[in-house]
């Protein structure tokens, strides 16, 4: 079964985060592709320990059920799109982690935010967040 076909550009979903799965096949070389859906499935292994609003930031305190090194903190600007995990795995690879990925979930975002497109794995198209 071909999940994905840089010819046809349709895929099968192999995760439960279709929308942001989908919207990653769009924006992402596919091998950028492959390891993003990597870090999607590896959201669930994460959950929110505890949250800090500050009204112009929200932190959220990640920890992992898994026995690995799994805690980060991922906050997200209020007013602007922006968020940013402290594992720095986006800035190190350019993709987003699991740690963001279960943010997006907890969040609601249907579509990877902008800020979160690697310009180097990118089609050359223009995305913005949004929530559902
Ligand atoms: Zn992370």
């Amino acid at each position: 079964m071909t999940d994905y076909s840089s010819s046809q550009k349709k895929y099968q979903p192999r995760t439960m985060l279709t929308r942001l799965e989908e919207h990653a096949s769009q924006i992402y070389t596919l091998e950028l592709f492959r390891k993003v859906q990597a870090q999607i499935r590896r959201e669930a292994l994460h959950y929110v320990q505890s949250v800090i609003d500050d009204n112009i930031n929200r932190v959220f305190m990640l920890d992992c059920y898994a026995l690995e090194k799994g805690n980060a903190q991922v906050s997200c600007a209020k007013m602007v799109p922006q968020i940013c995990c402290s594992c720095l795995h986006f800035e190190t690879f350019g993709i987003p982690c699991g740690h963001l990925f279960h943010i997006a979930k907890v969040e609601g975002f249907t579509s990877i935010p902008n800020t979160l497109s690697y310009v180097n794995g990118r089609r050359g198209r223009k995305f913005h967040m949004s929530l559902m």
